[in-house]
């Protein structure tokens, strides 16, 4: 192989300073009809004013390789990542991607932001099976698991690639959504799942996300229902998104399957939750800085949610 390296150089010069002249068109798209399908290759960008992103990574991949036979690595990609994705699709992600050990699948339009909650929390479940198989095999296996962030926003997307191979054209998502998540992702362990202030100002009043189901590990109810998050800070995050929010709860094995499906069909009030549940809800509000936090997030929010209004009056002219 020869490679022209000073003339794919002065190719890559010379196309910069024609492409940074050029500013392609941006086309904002209803994140109620927008289809992937639809995503031809061309100059032209797609604007979504808000999707949900659910990024997961597999604990510890590279200690899990160590002393396994490329046989014993492989079968534990298929339990695991495979595992994920079908959650991933099963919940309605319109888009999914893995890229190694880890991966990331996209929600948008009505219920997204329920699917995707319900689709992290089902992979928190699978993630303890899943641990728990793992070490049925291997006794010596490192503790491992799905670490697994959210976050949404606006993003711009594309598909991109050589024009005359449509296998190597892949959508490109440019926006906070998946490089936030991504740093949620990072930061938190297989036993909590971390979401961005985006998500939490979406799902706060949200009763079956917010409070436990009331049993103790499938028990008849034992507690009064119990308030299930708290503030995180997400270091990496450089705005008023860095205002996180934990959980650490996954499906009930007596509850699970109708917690899951009333979140999903958008009931979202119970009748079943003590005031001091409620007031522990309330007094998030005022640790970790919440108080700029939640305003700013606010304020990011309204101008978001104000420009999907106009796209969407623009749609119906
Ligand atoms: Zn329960």
């Amino acid at each position: 192989m020869i490679i022209q390296l000073n003339a794919l150089l002065a190719h890559l010069e010379q196309r910069s300073h024609e492409k940074i002249d050029v500013e392609p068109s941006v086309v904002l798209k209803d994140v109620d009809s927008f289809s992937i399908d639809s995503l031809e290759i061309g100059p032209t960008w797609h604007r979504l004013t808000d999707i949900v992103a659910v990024v997961f990574d597999l604990k510890s991949s590279t200690n899990l390789e160590k002393g396994r036979s490329p046989e014993g690595t492989a079968s534990i990609y298929d339990a695991g990542i495979g595992g994920v994705v079908r959650t991933l699709n099963d919940f309605g992600a319109r888009f999914v991607d893995i890229q190694g050990d880890g991966g990331f699948g996209l929600f948008w339009g009505p219920g997204a932001y329920l699917q995707a909650m319900c689709a992290a929390i089902t992979i928190r479940t699978f993630s303890y099976e899943f641990e728990a198989i793992l070490k049925d095999k291997w006794a010596n296996a490192p503790s491992t698991g799905f670490k697994v962030g959210l976050s949404s926003g606006p993003v711009m997307v594309k598909r991109v690639g050589l024009e005359r191979h449509m296998d190597m054209q892949e959508p490109v998502w440019v926006g906070r959504p998946v490089n936030y998540a991504t740093k949620a992702a990072q930061q938190t362990e297989p036993y909590f799942i971390y979401v961005t202030g985006s998500i939490w100002d979406v799902i706060a009043e949200n009763d079956y996300l917010a409070y436990s189901c009331g049993c103790d590990g499938g028990l008849p109810k034992s507690s009064p229902p119990s308030f299930l998050w708290h503030n995180v800070e997400l270091q990496k995050i450089p705005d008023a998104q860095r205002y996180g929010l934990a959980l650490g709860s996954s499906w009930c094995q007596r509850h699970g399957e109708e917690f899951c499906n009333l979140i999903l069909s958008g009931a979202s009030r119970r009748t079943d939750i003590p005031i001091e549940a409620r007031q522990k809800r309330e007094s998030l509000k005022h640790g970790l800085n919440m108080d700029s936090a939640f305003a700013e997030r606010r304020v990011e929010r309204e101008a978001r949610f104000a420009e999907l209004r106009e796209m969407r009056k623009a749609a119906q002219r």
